[in-house]
């Protein structure tokens, strides 16, 4: 079986490690011209730790964990293998694959070509710092916003992680919900399952989180 995955995040990095496990033939591409290891600490919940105990032999623990972000991109793309970059989503043809993952992030160009769009502002702003030198903006603020969409999948294509279920930056549940999509998704198809079985196993679940990180944003 044959898999195209778009985005070399924590989302498709895990779908890429399960699914090359169980035989597939996996091309991961990625726009970046190497591995993306920019970023802070980010919390990853209980079911993101069991997601990284099975794949990489992590403990789990009770409760969120704290990982830089850029150790836990690294440490599954050590174990995933071949990763193409410097390959824009645009440019790959859907067609000729049994399966294509869009893990390219919140602002997916994947979801933008299946014609699904979900963009809910929570009405929240973050700053982020720019890093820019003296004398240029040091803060930008950018809207918090979530993707909630009516399906993930049209055909042979499917979304995970922001792409498809964005909690909200600054949160503390996107990464969590990334491993668990690419987990999960990958999984079902090794088992034969039907992407819209696959979407109806977990699409409670992710809902929730959705809605706790809309609780956090408001506490
Ligand atoms: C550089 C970076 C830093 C981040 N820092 C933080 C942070 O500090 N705290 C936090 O809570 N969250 C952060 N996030 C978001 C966090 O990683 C996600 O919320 C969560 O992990 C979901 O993972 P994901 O794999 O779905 O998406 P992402 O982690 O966003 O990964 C998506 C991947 O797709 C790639 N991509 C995007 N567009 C294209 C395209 N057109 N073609 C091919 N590939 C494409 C991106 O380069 C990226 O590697 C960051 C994301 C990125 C990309």
């Amino acid at each position: 079986m044959r898999a195209l995955i778009i985005g070399a995040g924590p989302a498709g990095l895990t779908a890429a490690l399960v699914l090359r496990r169980s035989g597939w033939h996996v091309r991961l591409v990625e726009e970046a011209p190497r591995l993306r290891t920019e970023g802070f600490s980010v919390p990853v919940h209980e079911r993101g730790r069991q997601v990284l105990a099975s794949l990489l032999d992590v403990p789990v623990t009770r409760g969120p964990v704290e990982m830089s972000r850029g150790d836990l991109v690294r440490m599954l793309a050590r174990e995933v293998g071949e990763i193409c970059f410097g390959v824009a989503a645009e440019t790959v043809p859907h067609e000729g694959w049994d399966l294509v993952l869009g893990a390219d992030g919140i602002d997916s160009p994947t979801r933008g070509r299946l014609g699904l769009d979900g963009r809910r502002p929570t009405g929240h702003v973050l700053l982020f710092p720019t890093g820019e030198a003296p004398g240029g903006d040091p803060w930008r603020a950018d809207g918090i916003d979530q993707i909630v969409l009516p399906r993930w999948s049209v055909g042979n294509v499917m979304l995970i992680g922001d792409a498809a279920a964005a909690s909200g930056a600054s949160t503390g549940y996107g990464t969590t919900v990334a491993l668990a999509m690419g987990y999960e998704v990958a999984t079902g198809m090794t088992r034969g399952l039907t992407l819209d079985e696959i979407e109806a196993r977990l699409r409670p679940w992710v809902t929730e989180q959705q809605a706790a990180a809309r609780r956090r944003l408001r506490a």
